[in-house]
């Protein structure tokens, strides 16, 4: 069993983080935040994935504006990301956003800094300290001669410092790195010295396959020890992407589940359906359910039926047909031509049980 690290607890709006609150998954629009329209909508895709908060980039004053449009249009918790300029901080609360992301060494200096902090409290607003490895202070990076995660470390406690020494303390970090053993060493080197919430993620992670192992990886070991309270998988795809990669970290150690989970048989020779497009259409129509149904998509009767029982809804190929299972019961044999929709009806019909039960 995980025992998770009690840190403190800040808010993002209504989301809590930290503390006791389930860990949060998260992720960043790559729309042009002025967009509002465009940005909107894939904050709304996001939200029927399961993302909780979602950053937004803050490149310049349309932007900070955009966000009090784009806020009356979503449901989850907006983040400005904010670099170098602490007047577009103060923009950025002031239209609404429920937390915002800076590095304070960077924002201008101390008055500056200072500025944004009175801001943030104003609006009860928290601040992620963002410390990443390719953006490391100057001085910092001499002195280590790489982003090494006792460099991170110091980058982050400097960082933390700033805030604490004008009276803040509605604080979260993160300390990311694109490689995953740093970033696994200056998570925990960090953990050991701060009970501040933490927000994980590796940076540049890269595309689906990489980028979901270096997370899986990263994020998987430092969550089975019990650090972090919130996370993102950065990925060069799709943000749906990363939310479903988050999801999935976090249904492996049994932390947190939401929506289905889906197992499939790599196939063999033994396979006598097409089952590789069947199961890529089931994940496809799956997408945004909400059910915590555990649906079985095997290739044949060696071990398929087997898997199917144990699933809410399975299904196991044969010789042109698939055999139905619901609750470890054979419900139907179909002729494969027929096997997708019907199957996709069985699962539709959960789905609807599903909500009518919520309701
Ligand atoms: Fe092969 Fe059947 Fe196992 Fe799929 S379930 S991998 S088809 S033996």
């Amino acid at each position: 069993m995980i025992v998770r690290k009690l840190t403190r607890q800040i808010t993002l709006g209504p989301v809590p983080v930290g503390g006791n609150a389930p860990i949060t998954v998260q992720s960043m629009t790559n729309t042009d935040t002025r967009d509002v329209e465009k940005t909107a909508a894939q904050i709304l895709r996001l939200e029927k994935v399961g993302c909780d908060i979602i950053r937004v980039a803050v490149l310049d004053l349309a932007a900070a504006e955009a966000i009090k449009k784009i806020r009356a249009l979503i449901r989850i918790p907006l983040i400005a990301d904010i670099h170098f300029d602490y007047r577009l901080a103060i923009a950025a609360m002031e239209n609404g956003a429920q937390g915002i992301r800076i590095n304070p060494g960077n924002i201008g200096g101390k008055e500056k800094l200072a500025k944004v902090i009175a801001a943030a409290k104003q609006h009860q607003v928290p601040i992620r300290v963002g410390v990443n490895s390719g953006s490391l202070e100057r001085d910092i990076q001499k002195k280590y001669g790489h982003p090494t995660a006792e460099a991170m470390l110091e980058s982050a406690l400097r960082n933390i410092g700033l805030l604490e020494g004008q009276g803040f303390h509605a604080i979260k970090i993160s300390i990311k790195s694109s490689d995953p053993i740093t970033t696994i060493a200056a998570y925990r080197l960090l953990s050991q010295k701060t009970d501040y919430p933490l927000h994980l993620g590796v940076t540049e992670a890269g595309g689906l396959i990489p980028g979901t192992v270096k997370s899986s990886v990263a994020l998987g070991i430092l969550l089975s020890e019990g650090i972090g309270d919130t996370l993102r998988v950065s990925l060069t795809r799709d943000p749906v992407e990363e939310i479903r990669v988050g999801y999935e970290i976090l249904r492996a150690l049994r932390i947190r589940v939401r929506g289905p989970e889906l197992i499939s048989c790599p196939t063999c020779g033994r396979c006598q359906i097409n089952l590789f497009a069947l199961a890529e259409q089931v994940e496809n129509h799956i997408l945004f359910f909400k059910a915590p149904i555990r649906i079985a998509v095997m290739g044949c009767v060696v071990n398929g039926p087997g898997e199917a029982k144990e699933a809410d809804i399975g299904v196991a190929g044969g010789h042109g047909v698939g055999i139905i299972f619901k609750k470890g019961k054979l419900v139907k044999k179909v002729p494969e031509q027929r096997l997708l929709p019907e199957f996709l009806a069985e699962l539709d019909q959960y789905e609807d049980n599903f909500y009518q039960e919520e309701r």
